[in-house]
Order: structure tokens, then sequence, then C-alpha cells
């Protein structure tokens, strides 16, 4: 409701109307409530007390608006509005002060007035302006007789008249509050209800939205039939609550408006009379469907992934405590599949993370489709997906279960202009056997899973607990590790290369070592897979490096430069940008000559291609390093394939010489791979020659240099230079016709 400041102006006295927009903004009738509302019971009262005890044959409430004085009531006329500006009452109302004129035909002010009749009896008159409590006149209260008074009013009718003006002040400023929260309920979304004993409701306000319509008065809430959204249980709960005599707050439910679910929030206290007697309940309703539809959608946000729409993490954390909760309570186990999509990367490397999405999309969707309802379907982020099924336990349906998911993401997916195909494994684990928190769970079920992709593509495991003691393990060994470096625990130990075809040691490759110190010196199985897959593989082959090219320096020296010093590389050295600048560093530093230095790559390294490997190997070459394929034949490239790598040696390994003599296929593939090397214009070198036969057969097939602990064990730096000397010594006996014993003999 409109309304402009207090104070403003001297109430009444001016003898003028005060200015226009200001009067009808202070005076407005709708503001009064009083548009439309027919007669006022009230008012009427009052303008009928006033003409009965004055005995005036005429009597008005006149209310002013704007430049005319609307009148709201009046007794022996039915005139509805006069001028402000030119009546009698408009002077009243001006003055703000009681007018009281004995003779209206008489008196100069008023006897030319248009509104003045004196033929229809207007001779006598008094009029009393109606002032708000802030002193300001919104209209007048007067009364018109016939009859000439000259003595004016008597005292007890003017004190009279007074009282009446001060009521109607009361009741006009009565319909002004009515009128503002009226106006207050339209305006906001709350409304008013009132409940009688029997929690029917007796009186609802209005309210512009979502409200319940009139076929509530008279009915409960639950007896209405928008009531039945919320179903029994929920009415039955708040009706013990009424009938309690209980006040609530923000209670919610829900109901249906046609086709539109509402929601709405009640709040309520019970009235009771002043002996005690409940006489029921009174509150306020507010439509809270669109706020509530906001919740749920930042709800929503909260807890489901914004890309493929599934449960995200911490959705899947809440599941899996309900499942624990579950568990407590009927026994029931649940489990947990984990899996991610096999060579993601590459997807998003090669069709670009727009096509990514998709396809993440599409495994959430394929894991929704063929999990059932009681199933949650998560993304824990980036491309792993998890499962939880209560409804699955051990035994037979998890494997059926595993296939089905493995299944749904092994079928190709089209892209935009291609077909995608890609795998994923699948790690499970059931809960609470195979861990008793949410962490302890879901790493469990990754052990499970890493496991399964070591197998290969398409595989599932389940958790095993030796699986947790392996890991555990490997991050004791991890943590171990990096200790034994900084504290000196690694040493090298040096294996003699022998050239076939006259037994001279020709080189040696350096093997590492660890002085653990409660479980004493380790050999590299022990150790190596953890070591290279930590942190400080890179920093423990260069200290190899370099350690072994200063221990064998001398022994190049006396061969004359004619011996070659190997050294193994870890993966992590292979992909170091650094490498060549690295391994630069260390032959300058300690004075060795890459010519004497061969470097040994596994195959797999060189086939897990990353930056630019055949480049980096080519600067080696410039170094005067050659580069030796280690392990020859465990891995699955084609010697064709490797041989972009600029490679000067394989090194046979040894499993196949293991097997020579024993089996006709070993022979032959030894044969095979032995003279193709050869034919490539590659050395080759055989590992693990233990007996004379295996030895026979090599330099037979045309090997070069052999390494096993036929001819000598890894020995100690201080040990090689006697061994070489023993060798040397021996081989210059054979030449003048001494037999040929071995060097690890006695
Ligand atoms: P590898 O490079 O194939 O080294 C040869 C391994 O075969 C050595 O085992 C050696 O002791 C063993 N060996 C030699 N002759 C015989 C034999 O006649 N019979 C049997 N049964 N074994 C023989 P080791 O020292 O235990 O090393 C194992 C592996 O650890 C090495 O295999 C190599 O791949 C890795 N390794 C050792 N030292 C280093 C290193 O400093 N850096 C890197 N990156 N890897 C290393
Ligand atoms: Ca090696
Ligand atoms: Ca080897």
């Amino acid at each position: 409701m409109r309304q402009t400041g207090r104070g403003s102006g001297e109430p009444g006295a001016t003898g003028t109307l005060p200015e226009r927009g200001r009067a009808v903004a202070r005076t407005d009738l709708a503001g009064f409530g009083l548009v439309d509302d027919g007669p006022d019971a009230d008012l009427d009262h009052i303008v009928r007390t006033a003409a009965h005890l004055t005995a005036c044959k005429k009597a008005f409430i006149t209310f002013a608006q704007g430049e005319v004085l609307h009148v709201l009531a009046a007794v022996g006329s039915d005139t509805v509005q006069t001028p402000a500006a030119t009546s009698v009452c408009g002077t009243a109302y001006r003055n703000g002060a009681p007018l009281i004129v004995t003779d209206l035909s008489t008196d100069p002010r008023f006897s030319a007035l248009p509104h003045v009749d004196v033929a229809n009896g207007h001779r006598f008159y008094a009029g009393f302006p109606i002032r708000l409590n802030d002193g300001h006149a919104i209209g007048t209260l007067c009364v018109i007789d016939q009859a000439v008074r000259p003595e004016g009013l008597t005292p007890d009718e003017h004190a009279l008249l007074e009282s009446l003006t001060a009521l109607t002040v009361r009741v006009l400023e009565g319909r002004q509050r009515d009128a503002r929260w009226r106006d207050y309920l339209d305006i906001a979304s709350d409304w008013i209800w009132e409940q009688d004993e029997e929690f029917r409701f007796s009186y609802i306000s209005r309210s512009s939205i979502g409200m319940p319509s009139g076929e509530m008065l008279g009915t409960t809430r639950w007896d209405a039939p928008s009531a039945a959204t919320e179903g029994p249980a929920f009415w039955a709960r708040h009706k013990a609550l009424l009938e309690a005599h209980e006040p609530f707050r923000d209670l919610r439910y829900r109901w249906l408006d046609g086709d539109t679910e509402r929601v709405t929030m009640i709040s309520g206290k019970p009235v009771f009379a002043q002996d005690g007697a409940f006489l029921g309940y009174r509150g306020t309703a507010r439509d809270v469907t669109e706020e509530e539809r906001t919740r749920r959608e930042v709800e929503h946000m909260a807890h489901h992934d914004a890309l493929t729409g599934v449960a995200n993490r911490t959705t899947f954390e809440a599941r899996i405590a309900d499942a624990f909760r579950a568990w407590e309570e009927t026994g029931a186990t649940a489990t947990v599949f984990l899996l991610d999509i096999d060579h993601f990367k590459r997807v998003n490397d090669t069709y670009g993370h727009s096509t990514g999405d998709d396809l993440l999309v599409e495994v959430a969707r394929r894991l929704t489709e063929c999990t059932g309802p009681e199933a949650v379907v998560a993304r824990l982020g980036g491309d792993e997906f998890a499962v939880l099924d209560p409804s699955l336990s051990r035994g037979g349906a998890v494997d059926e279960y595993a296939a089905m998911l493995l299944q749904a993401i092994a079928r190709p997916f089209e892209a935009q202009h291609d077909v995608i195909e890609c795998g994923s494994c699948l790690g499970i684990a059931v809960l609470p056997d195979d861990g008793g928190s949410f962490s302890q769970i879901m790493g469990n079920v990754d052990l499970a899973l890493y496991e399964a992709k070591a197998r290969g593509r398409g595989r599932s495991m389940a958790f095993q607990p030796r699986m947790r003691r392996q890991a555990d393990s490997r991050n004791t060994l991890a943590r171990e590790l990096s200790e034994a470096f900084l504290a000196g625990q690694f040493d090298l130990t040096y294996q003699p290369i022998v050239r076939l075809a006259d037994q001279r040691i020709v080189g040696a490759e350096a093997l590492l070592r660890w002085n653990h110190p409660e479980r004493g010196r380790l050999l590299p199985s022990a150790f190596l897979a953890a070591l290279d897959s930590g942190r400080h593989s890179v920093d423990v082959g260069y200290w190899v490096l370099e350690t072994a090219c200063r221990a064998a320096l001398p022994w190049v020296e006396a061969r004359k430069r004619d011996f070659r010093l190997s050294v193994n590389l870890f993966t992590g050295q292979v992909r170091d940008p650094r490498l060549v600048n690295r391994v630069q560093a260390i032959l300058d530093k300690t004075g060795f000559r890459g010519a004497n230095l061969e470097l040994e790559v596994t195959e797999d390294v060189l086939l897990t291609p990353l930056g630019d490997l055949p480049e980096v190997l080519k600067a080696l070459k410039r170094l005067g390093i050659s580069v030796a394929l280690d392990d020859f034949g465990t891995g699955f490239g084609s010697l064709n394939h490797l041989l972009q790598f600029a490679i000067d040696r394989i090194k046979v390994d040894r499993q196949f010489v293991r097997g020579l003599g024993n089996s006709i296929d070993h022979n032959t593939v030894t044969h095979a791979i032995v003279k193709l090397a050869v034919d490539l214009g590659l050395k080759v070198t055989a590992e693990g020659i233990e007996t004379d036969e295996q030895q026979h057969f090599l330099s037979l097939v045309g090997c070069d240099d052999m390494q096993g602990f036929h001819f000598s064990r890894p020995v100690s730096a201080e040990q090689f230079p006697r061994l070489m000397e023993k060798t040397d010594a021996l081989i210059t006996r054979r030449h003048t016709g001494a037999p040929m014993p071995h060097a690890n003999t006695g």
C-alpha cells in the first residue's frame, strides 16, 4: 500500500487543500479497503446515531480522495460525492477544525455554493474533520438540519459528535489495518488458515499461488482429495501430533494441483480458550514448490555425476554405508564391482574429448541398463565406474553378473564417424567380508581390478586377502626402497661376459644388489618391480651407471679397450627426456668411453613408445654407446619391428637356453632366433648358460658371446680383475696345451 511519510503538512489548519499528489496518496479509498465493499455497517451505525442524537434530518461521513469528498455513509441523502473545493464539508475538512453554520442560507461564505440547497432542507450545518492519529484529515463527519439553529450545537451534542468522529477514526484505522494485511497476504506466498477443534478448515486467507482451493473449507487436510499424494501414514503422523495439541513448524507435504505436483509448507499452533478448552489450530502455509524444485536440483547435482547423470562418489559412499547398515540389521551382504575402460586416454587423444565424453555417457547408460533397479551405478572419476548391487552376494551369480557388465562395455561404440571398441577389466569385492569400511572395500576392489588388468583385457578378479598382503608388502617395500638408496644399501656385482670363440672375458654386466638391513642381501627379483615403478628408479639407474663406469674403467684399460660394460636401464630412464645428457655427463665425469659401454633395454620398454625413442637411441649411438635388447624372446615384438630402434645386439633369454637339449622345439626356436639375428647383422649374447651342452650348442649355431653360471656367477668389483687374470692364464695355458677348466670350478 502506498503511503507518504509522516508529519508532512500542518494537519487541516491551513485552510487550503493539501496539494493534490499527497492528498491522493494519503487518503486512498483502496488503501482503507473501502472500495466496492457496499454499505459499511459500522459507519452506517455511526451516521444514524449522529442524526438521531442531534435530531438532525441528515448525517454523512465523507472521505477525501483527490478533489472530491466521497460519501461513505449517509442518513437522509443519497448523495455520492461532493467537490472538496466548493462544499461546506470541504471547508470543514480543509480547516481541520469543527465548523458550525447556524444558517446556510444567510451565511455569505456558503449561501452561494452550488450544493447548498436551501429548498432541500440545507439550513443548519455542523461538521467535524476526521483526523488520523498523526493529525492528518481524511474526511468529515457532519449533520445537517432543515431548521435554523441560532444557538448552534448544545455542549452535549458537540461532545457526542466529537466522540462519534473519534469512533469513525477507529473504524477507518481498523479498515486500513485489514486492508494492509490483505495486501500483504496477496503479495506474500504465505496464507493463513484456521481449523476448528475437529481440525476442519474454518478459514483460509486468499493467496495468489499454490493454495488448495475452496474445497478445503469444512474439511480436514487429510480428507481433501488433493492430500492423496502423501499417503495415509504421513497424515496419520500429522493427525497424531494435532490430537496431542502440539505446535509444528515447516512441515512439507506434496499434493496434486490438477496435473502439477505442488509442495506446501505449513506451520501451526493450537488455540485454547481462556478456560483452557481446545478451540482448534491456527497457522500459516506457503507454497514451496519452486523452492523444493531448486533444492532437489541442487541436491541432484551434489549427488550425481554431471556428465553421465549416474551417482557420484559421494552418493556411492552413502550407498555403501547403507549396505553396511543393512548387513548389520539383516546379515545381507552386497557386491561391489569396480571397472575402468581400457586405453581410455587413447580414445581421448585419438578422437577428441567430446567423443571421450560420449563414450563415458554411453558406458554409464549401458551399465545402468544391464543392472537391476536395486543396483547403484556410479562414476567415481575419469573413466572409473563402480556398481554396487545389494541383491548379489558371493557365488556363481556374481561371475555371471561380472561377465554381463564386461560384455556391455565390450560391445562396439558408435562414435560420430567411427566405431570404437574398448574393453575393460573388473574388480569384485563383497562386503563386509572384503572390507569393513568404504575406504577398505574400495581399496580392496581396486587391488582386484589391478590384478585383473595384469592378467589381460576383459578379465574379472574377485578380491582375495593375499592381494592385500602383497599390496601391503609392496607399500612397505616402496618405503624401504626410498630409504635404502639414501642409506647407501645398494651395491653392484659384475657377471663376466665371455666370447665363445676363445673363452676370453670381453665384458661384464653390472647387476644390482640390495643389502637389506634385516633381510640380508637381496636379488633384484625381490625388489626390482617395486623399484622400477617407484620414484627413485631414475636416480638409482644413474647411480648404477656411474658406479659401474668407475669400477670398470681399469678393466677397460687392462684389456686395452677391448672390453664392454653392460648396464641395464630402468623404464623411467628410457623415458627420461634427459637420458642422453645424463649419460653424457656421467661419461665426462668418469672418463669412461662411450665405445666401451652397452646399455640394455627390454622389449616391452621399447614397445610402449613415449617420446622419440628411435632418436634417443641414435643420439646414444653418436656417443659411441651400443644398445642391447635384453631378455629377447620373452616379449611379443618381432625382430623386424624392433629393427627400427637401431639395436646392436640381442641377448637370448635364459628361458630358451634352459630348454636347450631337453626339447627339439627349443633347439629349433633358439637356432632360428640366432640365425635371424646374425643375418640381420646383430650380435648375439646367450644368457644363463649352466651346462657344457648349452654352451656347445650355442657356439655351433653362431652365438657370439655367453653369460652364465657355467662360466661364472656375478662377482664383486674387487674380485673381477682377479677373475680376468685367472681366465687369461687358463687361456694361455690352453694355448700351450693344458686342459680348459671352468672359471668357477673350485
Ligand atoms: P638380466 O639383465 O637378464 O640379468 C641377468 C640375470 O641372470 C642376473 O640375475 C644374473 O644373475 C642371472 N644369471 C646369469 N647367469 C645365470 C645362470 O646361468 N643361471 C641363472 N639361473 N641365472 C643366471 P639378477 O642379478 O638377479 O638380475 C635379475 C634382473 O634384474 C636382470 O636380469 C635385470 O633385468 C635386472 N637388473 C639387475 N640389475 C639391474 C640394474 O642395475 N638396473 C636395471 N634396470 N635392472 C637390473
Ligand atoms: Ca641385462
Ligand atoms: Ca636378460
